[in-house]
């Protein structure tokens, strides 16, 4: 049926329910008469036998518009001084009778609603319902994607409605956060040590996109108190009424709670104090806006001796962010390894003697440098030095993959085997690739072996590349150097072809995933189309990080 004709036809209801006597409060203007909800009514009467009157007028009304109300799923509960009291049903005329509403009958949100909003009861099955969702969704074999949707969506709907109606104090939601991350930790999603702060920063900003329920509950809190503050419904007028006063008996309310929410993120309370003016009132919008400019500020990780390294680079003038941050989109599992390793919190030989006393710092395989992820992922000549040469080849793979679909040169098969670029002359005389070569040249040059040369006498065009991954804090450095490095090498190419223009490329990523300036320096080749220049980048952003993984555990193990 269409809505507005469902609410056409059951309006007369309505106002019959509004010409009888409902129940009355000394807060309310008008008596509160009847709720109704999509499907479902709720009337309230002062009486026993008031309400059976009123059932009465039901049945006969919905009768009179072709409705028909099922009695089993109706029930009845008795208020007294705030307490629920066993009066027994009632009668609904030749119907029959309307039972008592008994304990786990009544639900919202799978929440028994006859547990009041002060009972300690009421938020340990919020809790469990919420952590038992935690659990089947971090635990499933979903991507890494839809188990941060789902978590938010799915698990963090179960708190949502009740972090505002109920009182949480000080800690009863940080607590749930703190069993959130035992679950992710259980479940290797998160690393014990890592920043807490980047689980919860948004996914483009190098977090990993979940909620924080302490948050979300003072936005909760400060949206439910302004929308009550600003509501012109009678009902909600009522409500506020005595707020007011409990709130001058000093009673822990929705106004109190959301006054203290707004004065942690000192952002002002004018607009839900009870004498406030036109002036002082902030849009609901704009106020919910800057409180989560403000939670997110408080998420920042850059001041954190140890954590905030990885997020000092990234501040560094000339780093990709947003590049750097494409990758996260891994297993869960690889998320926490890299982001372990990010926030420099894995468990090599120099953590460990510094945070947790261990006895050395020095490497356990060559003795000699301090075992940092650095020295494992860049200078070690133990066990990952063939996974490091490996990483450079397949990067240099995926590049000459970008660079002869872009040209819309044919692919050799022997171009590349298993991932691996294989070294050669390929092409023509008019249309060259020469990976990892010697060029000649007309004079005695010591840097004269670049990864990959793509010479086009029809674009007039030659373009030298080199690869390399390098630490975190010194891809911009070693981008000038290899710049610098083939400086000579175009020199000499450009006076032996005479005509085309050399540019030297130097590809340069980080071993975490860091990322300068790739973007710029590819694009500027002018050999590479902008999508391939995005595609290769994620592809070998990937590339690096799945080998830094293999890389670490190798040595690890050893
Ligand atoms: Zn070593």
């Amino acid at each position: 049926m269409s809505p507005l004709f469902f609410c056409l036809s059951v309006a007369p209801l309505s106002h019959a329910l509004r010409a009888g006597g409902g129940f009355e409060s000394e807060y309310q203007e008008k008596p509160l008469t009847h709720i109704m909800f999509m499907d479902d009514l709720k009337v309230y009467e002062q009486s026993k036998k008031e309400l059976e009157a009123t059932v009465g007028t039901v049945e006969s009304v919905s009768g009179a518009v072709g409705m028909t109300f099922s009695l089993r799923k109706c029930a009845v509960a008795h208020m007294r001084a705030g307490r629920v009291k066993r009066l027994g049903g009632i009668s609904a005329g030749h119907a029959g009778n309307i039972s008592e509403v008994m304990s786990g009958s009544y639900r919202y949100l799978g929440v028994e609603q006859l547990m009041g909003p002060k009972d300690s009861r009421t938020r340990k099955r919020v809790e469990d319902e919420y952590l038992h969702r935690v659990r089947k969704t971090w635990n499933s074999r979903l991507s890494v994607g839809s188990k941060v949707r789902a978590h938010n969506s799915w698990c963090v709907a179960v708190l949502r409605y009740f972090s505002s109606v109920v009182d949480w104090g000080e800690t009863g939601m940080s607590k749930v956060d703190v069993c959130t991350r035992k679950v992710l930790r259980a479940t290797k999603s998160h690393h014990k040590c890592s920043a807490i702060e980047r689980l919860y920063l948004p996914r483009k900003m190098g977090g990993r996109g979940l909620q924080n329920l302490e948050q979300m509950k003072e936005r909760e809190v400060v949206s439910a108190a302004l929308y009550a503050r600003g509501s012109s419904d009678v009902q909600v007028i009522g409500a506020m009424r005595l707020q007011r006063e409990l709130e001058y008996m000093g009673e822990n309310t929705l106004m109190t709670r959301a006054k203290a929410a707004l004065r942690k993120y000192e952002i002002p309370t004018s607009s839900l104090e009870w004498n406030r003016t036109e002036e002082e009132t902030c849009p609901r919008k704009s106020l919910l806006r800057r409180l989560t400019e403000k939670q997110t500020e408080k998420l920042e990780w850059r001041g954190k001796a140890i954590h905030g390294r990885f997020k000092r680079e990234l501040e560094r003038p000339g780093t990709d962010r947003e590049a750097t941050h494409r990758w996260l989109t891994l297993q869960p599992e690889t998320e926490m390894i890299v982001i372990g390793a990010q926030d420099g919190v894995t468990h090599t030989n120099w953590y460990k003697k510094r945070y947790l006393g261990g006895k050395t710092d020095k490497c356990r395989i060559c003795e000699t440098k301090m075992e940092t992820v650095g020295h494992i992922l860049s200078n070690c000549p133990g066990h990952g030095w063939g996974l490091i040469k490996q990483r450079h080849n397949r990067v240099l793979c995926l590049l000459v993959k970008a660079v002869m679909d872009s040209m819309a040169w044919p692919m050799s098969k022997s171009m590349a085997v298993h991932g691996i670029a294989t070294a050669g002359v390929w092409g023509t005389e008019e249309e060259r690739v020469l990976i990892d070569q010697a060029i000649p040249t007309s004079r005695k040059i010591t840097e004269c072996r670049p990864d990959l040369v793509i010479r086009s006498k029809t674009r007039k065009k030659i373009v030298i590349f080199d690869v390399a991954c390098a630490l975190d804090h010194l891809v911009q450095k070693r981008e000038a150097e290899k710049k610098a490095k083939y400086q000579e090498l175009a020199a000499d190419l450009a006076t032996q072809w005479r005509g085309c223009g050399v540019t030297v490329t130097p590809v340069v990523l980080g071993d975490l995933g860091l990322v300068a300036g790739l973007a710029r320096h590819l694009g500027r080749s002018g050999v590479l189309k902008d999508e391939a220049i995005a595609g290769f980048m994620g592809h070998a952003q990937r590339e690096v990080l799945c080998a830094a993984i293999q890389i670490l555990k190798r040595h690890m193990k050893a």
